[in-house]
């Protein structure tokens, strides 16, 4: 539920150069600061009197189209995004459920000498280097915790189908164009380093 009637722009939960070389502080004061906070304007000006009027952001996305639905998703999408994330680390690995969910789910993938979750990997970053034009690539469990890898255009996020969203890669060229310019696989390559895997657990377990 909005504070005051109004969305607000999400606190980022480290410090601007926290993700740095993987996302400069510069791309952060932009994608959070100017981005993010434009579909918050837009959508806290297009809401009052419609009949999205005090509904939480997830509601407003399974519910509307449209304006409305193209910035109540990229909210949702950027909150989600940003605080999926913490300081680079080596070796970088799925904790809990959901590691147990990813090496049952992809080991079939894994070719000789992958692991399971090498071959998730794989497919994820895949899904989004051919993923044409913007759009977000994500990580989806159903009701019976089936994971799932999406590409969804534009705002879209898979709780419009009924799914949990648990990891996305933001592949819009405004998320990497100062660090990467053209480059978006070398970009989503170096995203896995600074996934926080115990705030995607979290989401996985509910
Ligand atoms: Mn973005």
């Amino acid at each position: 539920m909005p504070t005051n009637g109004q969305f607000q722009l999400m606190e980022l939960p480290y410090e601007p150069n926290a993700l740095a070389p993987v996302i400069s502080a510069e791309t952060l004061s932009f994608h959070h600061g100017k981005h993010l906070q434009t579909y918050i304007n837009n959508l806290n000006a297009l809401l009052p009197g419609s009949r999205f009027e005090g509904l939480s952001l997830e509601d407003i996305v399974r519910t509307a189209d449209g304006g409305v639905f193209n910035n109540a998703g990229q909210i949702l999408n950027h909150n989600l995004y940003f605080s999926q994330f913490r300081a680079p680390q080596e070796n970088n690995q799925p904790v809990g459920r959901l590691a147990v969910a990813i090496e049952a789910q992809f080991a079939a993938e894994a070719a000789d000498g992958q692991t399971a979750f090498d071959a998730f990997r794989a497919a994820f970053e895949k899904a989004g280097t051919t993923l044409f034009g913007s759009g977000w690539v994500w990580l989806s469990a159903d009701a019976d915790s089936q994971l799932e890898i999406s590409q969804e255009p534009n705002a879209s996020n898979p709780i419009t189908r009924g799914r949990t969203p648990l990891l996305t890669f933001d592949v819009w060229e405004h998320a990497y164009y100062l660090d990467y310019q053209n480059r978006r696989p070398a970009h989503l390559s170096a995203l896995w380093s600074i996934i926080n895997w115990e705030e995607v657990e979290r989401r996985y377990v509910g």
